[in-house]
């Protein structure tokens, strides 16, 4: 560390977001573009480059934050892209999108508030791609030896980078007409621009993957044939197998899931449509979901310019604080937070509720009502105890005509046929049965992200991509593999 008192002179600073008022009128990232840098190298000071970095211990990807968080503070950011590309394909998008469970693990957040890692992260990636210290890195020589992936999320696209880069021949099959999986449909364009995605892209084609959209494996392209086809095949077809709300009225028109409206509005953004047709325009919009996609279907409605907004989460409000006894630190606690789109959700609000959240907390829904046309027009909810036991004398109903289900996912979708046309066994909770070497029941057959770890984080999807690179690298090569591999628990549920 350049300077050994920082995090005592230095208060954290975190890269300040635009005025809500201004952001929600268009679709750009919410942060004010420039104002990273000036700041950034003295927050990367307030690391105290701990003996025991809990920080690395606690992302996923073993990001060698107290090395980068140094380089930063010596403004050697060179070296500083060096050593955060060792570990993360694709800083920029957890740059932007990590819930940071290692500001969770750092030393300092133990009494002050955590070393602004995310941030230091983004702007390591985003100045490294200004100042091309990311070029292509096509292998040296071909293995000779080819690898299917299904699915470009980001954990078939990490893996595809890392096996492209090992010299394997690696093509990347994508039902969607672009790539990018839920990075490209699913979050929003206000939290990650998908240039970021379109210069990742470019990048690994030049260095020789292979794309090929708008081909559904198990519909379009028969499984059996292309096992036979690769000596390797990685699936990382996510997990968009939706949780269903089966109350009274769920039939009503108007009421619809999450990833049926989010695509929608990332469509209208890429310029494939004029106005979404679930357009949230003039509406009553309810969230059913306390989570990250309610949150990003919030801020999506808001840009609609909807006429009120509530997003309903069935868990008591927590506190602003960690508590010590449940979740001590270095964990990752459950906080109340107030997010991009939650602040401007009360642009909606008028005065003098100004300040009033968007969310209802410890409420569930009861059913729904509609008009004559088959039109839902109201939800109707009551407050629940811990136990999610409903509270006598707490019914309420709100004014509802779109109402977005964010209930979170079970398992990757079965309707293309792949899982069941490769005869793949399933966890009991519906994500596809691996080996700890990624090896599915089928051989030569591999999974990651998602579709085996279940609904979890752009992070994780990141290190298993990664870590399944090298597990294939190893089975194509008899046993060894020049790739590096975060350590996991990948076993473990998602940490964040
Ligand atoms: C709305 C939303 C917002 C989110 N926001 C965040 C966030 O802010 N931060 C964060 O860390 N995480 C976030 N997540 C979670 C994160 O996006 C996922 O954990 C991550 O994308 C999983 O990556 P993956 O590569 O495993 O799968 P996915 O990103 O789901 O990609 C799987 C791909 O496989 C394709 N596919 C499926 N079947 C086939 C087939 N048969 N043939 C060909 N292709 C196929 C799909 O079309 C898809 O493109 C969010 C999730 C959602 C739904
Ligand atoms: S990827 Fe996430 S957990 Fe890892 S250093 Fe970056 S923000 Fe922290």
């Amino acid at each position: 560390m350049a300077d050994p008192k920082g995090f005592l002179t230095t208060p954290r600073e975190e890269w300040p977001r635009r005025p809500s008022g201004e952001r929600t009128r268009d679709w750009d990232e919410v942060y004010v573009p420039g104002a990273l840098l000036p700041i950034v190298g003295r927050q990367a000071d307030r690391c105290m480059d701990c003996g025991v970095p809990f920080c690395h211990e606690a992302c996923p990807l073993g990001n060698l934050i107290p090395e980068w968080n140094d380089l930063v503070s010596r403004s050697d950011w060179r070296a500083a892209s060096d050593r955060l590309h060792a570990t993360n394909n694709f800083p920029e998008f957890t740059g932007r999108l990590c819930p940071a469970p290692c500001e969770a693990g750092c030393v300092l957040a133990i009494n002050q508030p955590a070393v602004t890692i995310k941030n230091v992260e983004c702007a390591i990636a985003d100045l490294a791609w200004e100042e091309g210290f990311t070029p292509p890195r096509p292998p040296e020589r071909l293995s000779g030896r080819t690898v299917a992936v299904v699915g470009s999320g980001p954990a078939g696209l990490a893996a595809a980078q890392q096996l492209t880069r090992a010299g394997h021949t690696v093509a990347v099959y994508e039902r969607d007409d672009r790539i990018g999986g839920l990075l490209r449909y699913g979050i929003p364009e206000f939290k990650m621009e998908k240039q970021h995605l379109e210069r990742r892209i470019g990048q690994m084609r030049a260095e020789g993957t292979l794309f090929r959209t708008s081909t559904a494996v198990g519909r379009d392209v028969d499984v059996a044939g292309l096992r036979a086809r690769y000596d390797a095949v990685v699936i990382a077809s996510g997990a968009t197998a939706w949780h269903e709300l089966a109350v009274p009225g769920r039939e009503l028109a108007g009421i619809h899931q999450a990833m049926e409206y989010l695509p929608l509005a990332n469509r209208v953004c890429e310029g494939d449509l004029e106005h979404s047709p679930l357009s949230a325009a003039g509406r009553h919009v309810v969230i059913v979901g306390g989570g990250d996609t309610g949150a990003d279907c919030l801020g999506t409605a808001v840009r609609e310019r909807a006429a009120s907004v509530t997003q309903l989460d069935i868990y008591a409000q927590p506190g602003a604080e960690r508590d010590e006894e449940a979740e001590p630190w270095p964990t990752y606690p459950r906080l109340y937070r107030l997010s991009a789109a939650h602040e401007e959700a009360r642009e909606l609000r008028s005065a003098p509720a100004a300040d009033a959240d968007a969310r209802l907390f410890a409420a569930s829904t009861l059913r729904f009502t509609g008009d004559e046309r088959g039109h839902v027009r109201a939800l109707h909810l009551v407050g629940v105890d811990a136990g999610r036991r409903p509270k006598p004398g707490t019914e309420r109903s709100l004014p509802a005509d779109l109402v977005l289900l964010a209930l979170g996912f079970s398992g990757p979708d079965r309707r293309d046929g792949l899982v069941d046309g490769l005869g793949l066994e399933l966890e009991p909770r519906g994500t596809i049965a691996r080996d700890r070497d990624f090896a599915t029941n089928v051989p030569g057959v591999f999974a990651a992200g998602d579709a085996a770890r279940g609904q979890s984080l752009v992070v994780w999807a990141i290190a298993e991509g990664r870590a399944v690179a090298a597990a294939v690298d190893r089975h194509l090569s008899g046993g060894t593999t020049r790739l590096p591999a975060p350590v996991g628990p990948y076993d473990r549920p998602m940490t964040a």
